[in-house]
């Protein structure tokens, strides 16, 4: 039997074809390219666990059916992570809505029609941005759960790269749960959600540490680099955080345990406000000082009353492991990207 994720060279797939292969699991990812296919097997050691399939637009029709009817016999797990992760575009339809959402429909409807008597678990990668609504971030009096929901359309979400990425993850995640609705009695799969707050941690891999990182850890990798925005980021970013390690796990969970059947996992390990990532950062890496932003040390906290807060204790409570603190996420993260500059 075999593990199909898509979107396997992904910041966070990686992490799970990792985990995967750890516990023996065959895993089949897709990739846009034969180019980064041949990359992923040689950093995986061709490991013969590991084979690929090349999805080069997850927006075109029927994007997988070619996956499926060569292997949907074999797939008993679905772990549907690929996504476009960006809000500097303004074609949101193009870059963002379609293939969010066709990506998400074209998987299952695939699984439909060639794997419906295999395919046991579904795991779609969603979001903390298919739960919040991007209108009330400076509502402090607000505590979400694993049933709220953001109430963007198709229409009104086109306002902002922010607003559209949003509006792409919660439209993705809802036209899944509608598809599982109206199939589960032709389907065999049973299906959960992972749903990350902003994702922290280290790169699988030290040479994918590039100039720019992937749209969460690039948080980080600004202080580090000193970029002409952190002053900008200093005053606006305050969220919720989770490592990309403890990500990866849930993935893994959400599959193994029937407790995951038809949850939505909001994966958080508490707030943070961008002042507590300058923080760690000055504190643990002393060969920066001078050279990077130092903000008001100590005064993050002051901010967390005025975003909204979470409570996931059902969706932890279901994982059941201890999850990586912001200090470990966000030293993990900043010592990979020194190391790669030779100043660690
Ligand atoms: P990455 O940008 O690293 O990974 C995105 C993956 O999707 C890549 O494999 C990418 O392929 C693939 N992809 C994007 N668009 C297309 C397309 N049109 N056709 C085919 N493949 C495509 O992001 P992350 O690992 O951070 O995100 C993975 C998932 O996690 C996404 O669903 C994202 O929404 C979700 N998420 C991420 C959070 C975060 O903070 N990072 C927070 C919450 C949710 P390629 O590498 O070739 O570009």
């Amino acid at each position: 039997m075999s593990i199909l994720v898509s979107g396997a060279t992904g910041f966070i797939a990686l992490h799970v074809v990792s985990d995967l292969l750890k516990q023996d699991y065959k895993v089949i990812g897709t990739v846009r390219s034969q180019e980064k296919a041949n990359k992923l097997r040689k950093q995986f050691d061709n490991n013969p666990n590991l084979s690929f399939e090349l999805v080069s637009d997850i927006a075109a029709p029927e994007a997988f059916d070619k996956v499926f009817k060569k292997h949907g016999k074999d797939i008993k797990v679905v772990l549907h992570t690929a996504s476009p992760v960006t809000v500097e575009t303004t074609n949101y339809e193009k870059d963002l809505l379609l293939p969010a959402v066709n990506g998400t429909k074209s998987i299952l409807e695939s699984i439909k029609k060639y794997a419906a008597d295999s395919v046991e678990r579904v795991v779609i990668t969603s979001s903390y941005a298919s739960v919040m609504n991007v209108s009330k971030e400076g509502d402090g009096s607000i505590v979400y759960t694993e049933k709220d929901w953001n109430p963007a359309t198709w229409e009104n979400c086109q306002i902002d790269g922010l607003n559209a990425y949003c509006g792409s993850k919660k439209l993705a995640e809802k036209a899944a749960w509608d598809f599982f609705e109206e199939n589960k009695n032709v389907v065999k799969f049973k299906m959960s959600t992972i749903n990350p707050t902003y994702v922290f941690g280290p790169q699988l891999f030290d040479e994918d540490v590039n100039d720019k990182l992937n749209a969460s850890c690039e948080l980080i990798n600004s202080i580090v680099k000193n970029n002409p925005q952190v002053e900008y980021l200093l005053e606006n970013i305050k969220s919720h955080f989770v490592d990309v390690r403890d990500v990866a796990k849930a993935h893994l969970v959400a599959f193994q345990k029937d407790e995951a059947v038809g949850r939505r996992l909001l994966t958080s390990n508490g707030r943070f406000a961008y002042q507590d990532l300058v923080d760690v950062i000055n504190e643990d890496f002393p060969q920066l000082k001078g050279k990077v932003i130092v903000g008001k040390p100590g005064t993050g906290k002051q901010s967390y009353g005025t975003f909204p807060g979470i409570n996931n204790n059902r969706s932890k409570e279901i994982l059941g492991f201890e999850f990586i603190s912001l200090h470990k996420t966000v030293h993990d993260t900043a010592a990979q990207v020194l190391k790669k500059e030779g100043k660690l």
